[in-house]
């Protein structure tokens, strides 16, 4: 018999204490009348990039897919096990977002691994690098350039990431037809995990940029 580790029964008593009493009315309402988030966000697993936390977004709000380095393939629709594109097929078809946030984030271990050309497999299959292969082409080029310093090459890599997430969304034909028609609005973000900030993809010209105060 095995247990949950203490910290998380723990945080689930502080929850239950907390957060769940004072928002019991909303979670009431969600179970009954399911849920309608407006906003898919495509995050990397790090732990310390939760989109929830960074969004300071309440239970229903937002629909969230998280993988290594916040990868979208390119839409292949091949008998395969997808599920980035699984995900992606709800949020868009069922639930009917209204925008998808693709969003990385600094001192990325996955856009690290996929710059270190002698980065070894961590087991067998080496799903890591077989992951980050779709990036392969873009981490050869920020690589070879050696007028950038290491920390520059791995921001910028993370940057072209989440351009290249976001061309491959629009691969996706449901994604294609539905921003066509101005249902569906497509963004990019980098979060700092050091400083705190957010900067926002400017969608015209694809830089990132510190969104305005309010
Ligand atoms: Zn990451």
């Amino acid at each position: 018999m095995t247990h949950l580790p203490e910290k998380l029964l723990a945080g689930y008593r502080n929850f239950m204490s907390g957060r769940f009493q004072t928002e019991t009315t909303r979670y009431r309402d969600l179970a009954r009348d399911g849920q309608t988030p407006e906003t898919l966000v495509i995050a990397c697993c790090d732990s310390r990039s939760a989109p929830e936390i960074i969004f300071d977004a309440g239970p229903g709000e937002l629909f969230v897919l998280r993988n290594v380095a916040n990868l979208v393939p390119p839409y292949a629709p091949d008998g395969e096990y997808h599920s980035t594109s699984a995900a992606l097929e709800f949020a868009v078809q069922a639930l009917k977002v209204k925008n998808i946030v693709v969003m990385g984030h600094g001192r990325c271990g996955g856009i690290k691994a996929a710059l270190d050309s002698d980065a070894l497999p961590l087991s067998p299959g080496d799903f890591i690098g077989r992951w980050m292969s779709l990036l392969a082409p873009a981490a050869e080029s920020v690589s070879s350039n050696t007028m950038m310093t290491a920390a520059e090459r791995q921001t910028s890599l993370e940057r072209i990431s989440i351009r290249y997430s976001i061309a491959n969304l629009r691969t996706f034909p449901c994604v294609k037809i539905l921003e066509g028609k101005g249902r569906l609005t497509l963004h990019g973000a980098w979060f700092d995990i050091s400083t705190g900030e957010l900067w926002v993809m400017n969608s015209e010209t694809g830089d990132f940029e510190r969104p305005e105060a309010e």
